[in-house]
């Protein structure tokens, strides 16, 4: 097997356009595993860990630009008050050691409906940079989830960065397991409160082929806190609400039953994963006096 290693991603995109078939490797949490637990032998494996620019991360006109090997560790040491969504999420990934090395880079390569940090991009609109020899592009993360494990990558791509807006109001996440570290969600929700643009952006996880948001809920609970005038006026959310919210998070997701959890439960965890995150958010919002625009 070969092992490339380019120092920089001019050098990468070369290499993986003359051989698509290389592996990329950046924290390797996911990748060795499946080389060590799998029989799955690539051509040739290739090294990102020693581009520089991919561990770089910077903030400008109200988005963080995350290079693509910018560990869970990072994300929640420096860019957590940012994006705190994507924090919350970082700090139940794996263990101390996995965080030090996994990256949301290769999350997003992995693809797996379960990443954990999918359901917070998803909630915020986040977009992924992805290069090939042939230019750099960004695909919305609404598009860049097709399949189990599958993603809208080309064969000669590779992600450079992921673009997240920088909050702009409270923010949630929250996964059910069966315990509280080193666990693979059985489902997971995402939630992040817009109020300059008044909109409700949600992300589940682990309930579906791909990570999905629920649009009808975020277009319910969007529509009732406009008509409702609550963003200004603030206030509790009204019970009812918060109950159709989280009947409509349940009712999007598409779950099977697996050995981590059953269709119904995970329908019925996601129910109380949004009601719960839905009244932090919404309490962390009105109590504090966030700015609205
Ligand atoms: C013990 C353990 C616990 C874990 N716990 C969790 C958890 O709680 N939550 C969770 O979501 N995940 C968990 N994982 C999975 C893994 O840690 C994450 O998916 C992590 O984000 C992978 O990042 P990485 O940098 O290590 O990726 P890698 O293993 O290097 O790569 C993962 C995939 O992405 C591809 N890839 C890597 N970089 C790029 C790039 N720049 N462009 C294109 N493709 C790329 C690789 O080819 C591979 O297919 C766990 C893994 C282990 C071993």
């Amino acid at each position: 097997m070969d092992f490339l290693t380019p120092v920089g991603w001019d050098e990468a995109l070369e290499l993986k356009a003359s051989a698509p078939d290389a592996l990329p490797i950046t924290g390797g949490t996911d990748v060795m595993v499946e080389l060590n637990l799998t029989a799955r032998r690539p051509t040739a494996l290739l090294d990102l860990t020693r581009i520089a620019a991919a561990r770089q991360w910077s903030a400008e006109d109200g988005f963080v630009r995350l290079g693509a090997g910018v560990s869970y560790r990072r994300v929640i040491d420096e860019v957590g008050a940012l994006l705190p969504g994507l924090a919350m999420a970082a700090r139940t990934v794996g263990s101390p050691q996995i965080r030090n090395r996994g990256t949301v880079g290769g999350n997003l390569g992995a693809a797996s409906p379960a990443g954990d940090s999918h359901p917070p991009l998803l909630a915020t609109g986040a977009e992924v940079e992805a290069a090939s020899v042939r230019g750099v592009r960004r695909i919305p993360i609404d598009d860049f989830f097709t399949g189990v494990k599958r993603n809208a990558l080309a064969p000669d791509e590779l992600i450079t960065a992921v673009v997240v807006p920088i909050s702009r109001g409270p923010q949630q996440f929250s996964k059910i397991g069966p315990r509280n570290a080193m666990v693979i969600a059985v489902c997971s929700f995402a939630l992040a409160l817009d109020p300059q643009r008044e909109v409700i952006g949600t992300g589940i996880g682990s309930a579906a082929p791909t990570p999905i948001r629920a649009a009808k809920a975020e277009a319910f609970l969007t529509g009732e806190l406009r008509e409702r005038d609550l963003w200004h006026r603030r206030g509790p959310l009204p019970e009812s609400v918060v109950e159709h919210f989280a009947g409509l998070v349940a009712a999007a997701a598409a779950p099977i039953d697996d050995v981590r959890g059953t269709a119904a439960y995970r329908r019925h965890a996601l129910s109380v994963l949004a009601r719960r995150t839905v009244n932090w958010a919404w309490d962390d919002y009105w109590t504090t006096g966030r700015a609205a625009a």
